[in-house]
């Protein structure tokens, strides 16, 4: 471990002189206690006090400005990307809205605690309570605990946020397109609360408040703690870009490149000034900030959706452009800055991510997620996890990738029919496009157009048993296959 490491480690980057002069005495007993600290990683691990997860709604696994993509312009997660880790192959659990926040939030594949899917208002299903949230886990390591924007894991009183850890909610109990002004089925959805706790406070709110509202709100909560002296948990779950697609004035037209740049350019904004409050308070040392998507852009939306650049499909699909999404976590002093992280990973390993940051326990139920620090550090270069299993719908395991390769099991799936929608109206999907056993290898073809499986027999047949052995634990409705090892949902 160089000596830049050993110093940035404890806040000793810029030790005067450098290596190569005779260091002052106060700055040799420094590097020692640095080194002594260092050479006992495991009696001494960094610890955080403050952890942020901000998650985006629909937003493109290419929709930051920092790739270069055309009329994105986002400074402050570039920011992100410059001063931490940026992952390249970061995954969802699966390509839609409950799902994968129920993985982000347990650890856990979506269909091992019964959540599939996008749950719609009174729904039936929702978290259940013996299942640990990232929430409750921090709460029991003394931080206060908030969520400012979507939930998505139960409408019911039974399933609110607050019944999950956290202590303090606004936001939305589901999607801001469930209400009367769909584009498409306007009476398939009633009026869409706007809730603070478990009290409404508004019906059919503008959908322009939302990103302002929800970073102020996060922000001035943020603060409110960090003045008081308590470590803290903010997920702030931006309910946009997911259409439909509204700015504040101030960022109506800011970027000159649509209403979806727009709107990311807010959100954007938005996490710029938790970073900026963070620096006030000499907290940014301390806190551990993570930024992902929940699923890949929404494509039939055209102008209203994000991009998957060279990946292909998008959100509703396993292919790339549905689960591979932004991922950035910053945490200086223990994240090389500027680390960029190839090796496979996803949201369920969020949870045990931030359970070793906090020197928390892990939850007594099994999860399926895997420390990321070694990763994130630079300790490791290898994905934690031997294969990711991706499933949609109602838990059918659609795809499983291992280092390089990906194999697709014969399913169906969503392509655009005809051109992309304009202007929030959507253009029409086919939804019998089906795709036969297929073997991808995505260092050499990201964007999954040959498949190779026949080139690569044992690849398929290594793949195909790693599926099997999943099935078998969590189930798959594409084969009939019951898991074992499956758990209730909650019910109202
Ligand atoms: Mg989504």
């Amino acid at each position: 471990m160089g000596r830049a490491r050993l110093g940035a480690l404890v806040g000793l980057a810029r030790i005067p002189g450098g290596p190569s002069r005779p260091m002052r005495p106060l700055a040799a007993i420094l590097l020692a206690l640095a080194t002594s600290a260092c050479l006992a990683p495991r009696s001494s691990p960094p610890r955080a006090r403050n952890v942020i997860v901000v998650l985006t709604d629909d937003q493109g696994w290419a929709d930051l400005g920092c790739l270069g993509t055309p009329g994105i312009v986002t400074p402050s997660l570039d920011r992100l990307a410059r001063e931490g880790a940026r992952w390249t192959d970061f995954y969802v659990a699966q390509p839609v809205c409950s799902a994968s926040r129920a993985a982000l939030l347990t650890g856990c594949y979506p269909q091992r605690i019964g959540i599939a899917g996008a749950l719609g208002p009174r729904s039936a299903v929702g978290l259940a309570d013996g299942e640990t949230t990232l929430a409750e886990l921090c709460a029991g390591r003394g931080l206060a605990t908030a969520l400012f924007g979507k939930w998505h894991l139960g409408d019911a009183p039974a399933f609110s946020p607050l019944r999950h850890g956290f202590q303090r909610f606004q936001g939305l109990p589901y999607s801001h397109d469930m209400w009367p002004h769909h584009p498409e089925s306007p009476d398939a959805w009633g009026d869409l609360p706007l809730l603070d706790g478990e009290r409404v406070v508004a019906w059919n709110a503008d959908p322009a408040r939302y990103t302002r509202e929800f970073s102020q709100q996060a922000l001035a909560w943020m603060r409110g703690e960090l003045a008081a002296g308590r470590p803290f948990f903010l997920y702030l779950a931006h309910p946009l870009p997911h259409v439909p697609l509204a700015a504040s004035a101030d960022f109506r037209g800011r970027t000159g490149a649509g209403l979806y740049a727009d709107v990311l350019a807010e959100i954007d904004a938005g996490v710029g000034a938790l970073l900026e409050e963070l620096e006030r308070h000499d907290a940014a040392r301390d806190t551990l900030v993570l930024f992902t998507s929940d699923n890949g852009p929404w494509l039939s939306y055209g102008d209203h959706a994000g991009s998957a650049g060279i990946l292909r499909e998008g959100k509703g699909t396993t292919f790339e452009g549905g689960v591979r999404v932004p991922c950035l976590v910053r945490w200086p002093g223990v994240i090389p800055a500027g680390r960029m992280i190839r090796a496979p990973a996803m949201t369920i390993d969020v949870l045990p991510t931030v359970a070793r940051a906090l020197g928390a326990p892990l939850p007594e139920l099994p999860i399926d997620g895997r420390d990321l620090l070694p990763l994130l550090t630079g300790a490791s270069e290898e994905s934690p996890h031997p294969a990711l299993f991706f499933s949609y719908g109602d838990s059918a395991l659609e795809a499983v990738r291992a280092g390089r390769w990906k194999l697709h099991f014969p399913h169906g799936y969503r392509t655009l029919r005809g051109p992309p929608g304009r202007g929030g109206i959507p253009g029409a999907y086919d939804h019998g496009a089906r795709i036969g056993l297929a073997l991808f290898d995505l260092e050499s073809d990201p964007g999954e157009q040959h498949d190779v499986a026949a080139q690569h027999p044992a690849i398929v047949a290594q793949l195909t048993a790693l599926a099997d052995a999943h099935r078998a634990e969590l189930g798959d409705t594409l084969t009939g296959i019951v898991g074992r090892a499956n758990r209730e949902p909650g019910r109202p």
